[in-house]
């Protein structure tokens, strides 16, 4: 009997964005696992069983489709963007290996999906186009002074970033907090972006500079970019675009 439980990334919304492998593995599935929302953009068919789950329950969903991979079903877990990033197929890993017997047998294949900070780099340009960092600017599962050592060190680092969760109901001061420390060690004129459910008819994108940008701004369904000190903002062909040069003036090779 195979066992497999399959991680796919469903990517940022359109459905044109999930790759033909995740679409193959959608079709070939027994059961379903996920965070609601996810679980709701998988069409329903016949042999098809839909298990939805809370946010937050990350460890009990890997264990439950672990279990069912284990009796033989063909299971896929799903989740949005990629499944690396800020996403299950991390919790996947940290259940198997503090179980290191109990699913043995079980094979995880992960199928890759295109994560929210790339569908909106994409959107509007190249801000992306040199160093850059990704931050989960949760602190569900890591402590605020830790997001905050490694902001000023990417700061310091001079990297393009995106943040990733920036600001929930339930925690909207650290957005402010990280906002206030890029505008105490940036220039004011520095582009950032807030790209909003990306790829679905709610999108929304704006390009402002550091000083226009306010904590409002920024929800649980926003992608914030940032730009490096050599970001810059272009009018191409009557649309606005930022981009990061492939090369920096800041450093020599000497
Ligand atoms: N695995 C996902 C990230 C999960 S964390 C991925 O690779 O994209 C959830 C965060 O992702 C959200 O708070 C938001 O910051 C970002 N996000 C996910 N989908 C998005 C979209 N369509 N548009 C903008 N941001 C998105």
């Amino acid at each position: 009997m195979t066992k497999l439980l399959i991680i796919a990334g469903l990517g940022p919304g359109d459905p044109k964005m999930v790759t033909p492998t995740v679409q193959e593995a959608i079709s070939t599935a027994t059961d379903i696992v996920g965070y609601i929302p996810y679980v709701a953009r998988i069409p329903p068919r016949d042999g098809l069983i839909l298990h939805p789950s809370d946010n937050r329950v990350e460890i009990e969903r890997a264990e439950f489709a672990l279990d069912m991979a284990a009796s033989g079903k063909r299971v896929l877990i799903v989740s949005s963007g990629d499944p690396g990033v800020f996403a299950m197929a991390a919790a996947v890993f940290e259940i198997i290996d503090k179980n290191p017997i109990r699913w043995i047998d079980v094979e995880i294949q992960v199928l890759p999906g295109i994560t929210a900070m790339l569908a909106a780099a994409a959107k509007i340009g190249a801000p992306l186009g040199h160093d850059f960092c990704a931050l989960n600017l949760s602190d569900n599962l890591k402590p605020w002074e830790l997001i905050e050592k490694r902001l000023l060190l990417a700061i310091e680092a001079d990297f393009a970033m995106a943040f990733y969760n920036p600001r929930s109901k339930s925690r909207p001061e650290g957005f402010e907090k990280a906002l206030n420390i890029l505008k105490s060690k940036c220039a004011n004129d520095r582009p950032i972006v807030f790209a909003r459910a990306i790829s679905t008819p709610k999108e929304q994108i704006q390009i402002l500079t550091l000083a226009q940008a306010k904590p409002e701004m920024a929800d649980m369904q926003t992608v914030v970019i940032i730009g490096s000190s050599e970001t810059k903002v272009l009018l191409q062909n009557g649309k606005t675009f930022a981009y990061t040069p492939r090369y920096s003036k800041l450093g020599s090779p000497n």
